[in-house]
């Protein structure tokens, strides 16, 4: 059996639509983990991989992701993601035809799965992808233009840490903490610039040098070495990087009580999230606390006021709170309630969508 056979024979998702781009070399997989809340939304990512397997393996964990960030937000999508598995580096009229095949392809499936941009993927390839489809995603009504989800997706970060402080230290106050801000990027430097101006000290690692100076000089934060993030003493990390930083190396070396940042897939393995609880690291879940882009998104696409969707993005700080209280009052890892929640949604949105039995 082939790694690919093996991938979807395990896999508990909806469906894969698999794509060759012949002019390219791109496997394309559209993998649709759960519709029962609704048609598919999630990005698509464009990256080179090992293997076109790992490249679909990427898509049905992203597209699970999905599911799990749209029910505990209580949005009516279901989970999907797109990957692009390139096989070398395109040229630009390579890469606009592969975006503009990709969107006829989107066109195709008549709307139960919808895109947006993620990593490796522009405003631009997105703006093709818009020519060829109405089921692509997070553009501004008003002037067609690419919305950048990171602002939002930082003040879902922000408030948050806010709503952890107050569990860990009995007040959400940013001011006087110290957070360390692990990526400098598009949620990264609007979160250390609002926990600057809330009063917190913030210490900022980014491997990038020139964006960690930037952040010093223009920011007033602390640089830390991308290497010693971890044993660096502060109230709160904040990942905003990368994924799997929380793992059996880090944990034993983290010297802080709260974990609550921006990148998706934290944690290396689930039991990841046992080290730390046992550790008395409060975990905030990622897919609630970066959850912002997702909530801002659709949102705006529908026309709605900014003001409308800050509120909105701002409510991940009470179901955050119900999730930290569920998981006080059994003594567990917040995942665990976390994933309760989203078991529920689903649970209760499923005989009303799908009268068939199994
Ligand atoms: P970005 O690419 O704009 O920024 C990432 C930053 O991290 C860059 O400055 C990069 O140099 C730095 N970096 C990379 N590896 C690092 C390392 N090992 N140590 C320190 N710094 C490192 O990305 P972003 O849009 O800010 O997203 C950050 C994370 O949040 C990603 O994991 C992304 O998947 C996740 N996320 C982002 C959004 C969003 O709205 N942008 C939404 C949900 C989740």
């Amino acid at each position: 059996m082939s790694d690919m056979e093996r991938l979807l024979q395990q896999w508990d998702g909806h469906a894969v639509v698999t794509h060759f781009d012949r002019p390219t070399g791109t496997w394309v997989f559209i993998a649709i983990h759960d519709m029962t809340l609704g048609p598919a939304l999630g990005g698509c990512r464009l990256r080179m991989y090992d293997s076109p397997a790992d490249g679909l393996h990427d898509a049905m964990r992203l597209a699970e992701g999905m599911t799990h960030k749209w029910a505990v937000i209580g949005f009516p999508y279901g989970g999907g993601k797109t990957v692009m598995a390139v096989g070398k580096l395109l040229d630009a009229e390579e890469r606009e035809g592969l975006f503009r095949r990709y969107g006829r392809l989107l066109q195709s499936l008549g709307g139960c799965y919808a895109a947006g941009e993620d990593l490796g993927t522009t405003p631009a390839d997105m703006a093709v992808v818009a020519e060829e489809t109405e089921f692509a995603h997070g553009l501004d009504r008003a002037t067609g233009d690419p919305v950048d989800p990171g602002p939002y997706t930082a003040l879902g970060v922000f408030t948050a840490i806010r709503t952890a402080l107050q569990r860990a230290y009995g007040s959400p106050r940013p001011t006087g903490r110290t957070v360390l801000v692990q990526g400098m990027g598009d949620v990264g430097w609007p979160l250390a610039k609002r926990l600057k101006e809330e009063g917190a000290a913030v210490l900022a690692a980014d491997t990038d040098a020139a964006r960690l100076r930037r952040a010093v000089a223009e920011l007033g934060c602390v640089p830390v070495e991308a290497d010693h993030v971890y044993a660096t003493p502060c109230d709160v990390y904040a990942p905003c990087a990368v994924g799997a930083t929380l793992n059996e190396r880090t944990v034993p070396l983290l010297q802080c009580r709260v974990v609550a940042g921006s990148a998706n897939n934290q944690l290396e393995a689930p039991e990841v999230a046992e080290a730390l609880h046992a550790r008395g690291i409060l975990y905030a879940p990622d897919y609630v606390v970066n959850a912002g882009g997702a909530i801002a998104l659709p949102m705006l696409h529908r026309g709605a006021r900014e003001g409308e969707v800050r509120i909105r993005v701002e409510g991940i700080g009470e179901t955050l709170a119900a999730i930290f209280a569920e998981a006080a009052e059994r003594g567990e890892s917040p995942v665990h309630a976390a994933r309760r929640r989203v078991e529920r949604v689903l649970e209760a949105a499923r005989p009303a969508r799908d009268p068939v039995p199994a």
